[in-house]
């Protein structure tokens, strides 16, 4: 049994997969506490449910693109076989993680977000560095930045170990901390080969609704 917090059907709102319908398997629990989160409802709300009932709802909305979420959804042992059963049964699938846990686990055909927790977070030392040689050239690296450190910080990564030719980078601002403009302004003074993105759900819907 997993414990789901909620399952529903909305816009992916990040990623390079932003703007098409989704279905969002949201797992109970996490092991971190960043300052800006905003699904703190995850960390103990949710009900059991076996992967057959799990499965059996995902396909009610007759969705290929699937994302399996949290809270952090790697701290259920029984993820990994919920992403085998998903690709099995041919959905696109992706794995949002917050970077603490290891995903080599992770099957292979699952497209994995990682972020990479930055220092205004206050999780910053939670961060797993070896997830970073395990990527796929298909999966992709999240920072959310909420200060001029978090984007110093998050540079010094993607320049480190080499990201921005390897898999996909997003750089993310913190809603409501850093205004976009500025992040995209930074972005291009220093010529970052990086992928800008805005929280779409965020724009499209009251910024503290749920299951969007
Ligand atoms: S990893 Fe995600 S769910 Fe967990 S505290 Fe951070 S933002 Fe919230």
């Amino acid at each position: 049994m997993l414990k789901v917090n909620e399952i529903f059907h909305s816009i992916q709102g990040e990623s390079s997969r932003a703007g098409e319908p989704c279905v969002f398997i949201r797992l109970t629990g996490c092991n971190l506490r960043c300052s800006y989160c905003d699904t703190e409802y995850a960390f103990y709300e949710g009900s059991d449910k076996s992967i057959d009932e799990i499965l059996n709802e995902v396909k009610i909305y007759n969705c290929n693109l699937v994302e399996v979420t949290g809270g952090e959804p790697l701290l259920q042992d029984e993820c990994f076989e919920l992403l085998n059963r998903l690709c099995t049964l041919g959905f696109e699938v992706m794995l949002e993680t917050g970077g603490s846990l290891p995903v080599d686990k992770v099957d292979d055909r699952v497209k994995i977000i990682l972020d990479m927790k930055c220092p205004s977070s206050g999780m910053v030392k939670k961060n797993l560095y070896a997830n970073l040689k395990w990527l796929k050239p298909a999966d992709e690296v999240k920072f959310v930045i909420g200060s001029r450190e978090d984007y110093e910080w998050s540079r010094a990564i993607v320049e480190e170990y080499g990201l921005a030719g390897k898999q996909t980078v997003l750089f993310s601002p913190v809603f409501g901390a850093v205004e976009p403009v500025r992040l995209a302004e930074w972005i291009l003074e220093d010529r970052l080969k990086v992928r800008f993105q805005l929280q779409m759900h965020k724009y499209i819907w009251d910024p503290n609704k749920r299951g969007v």
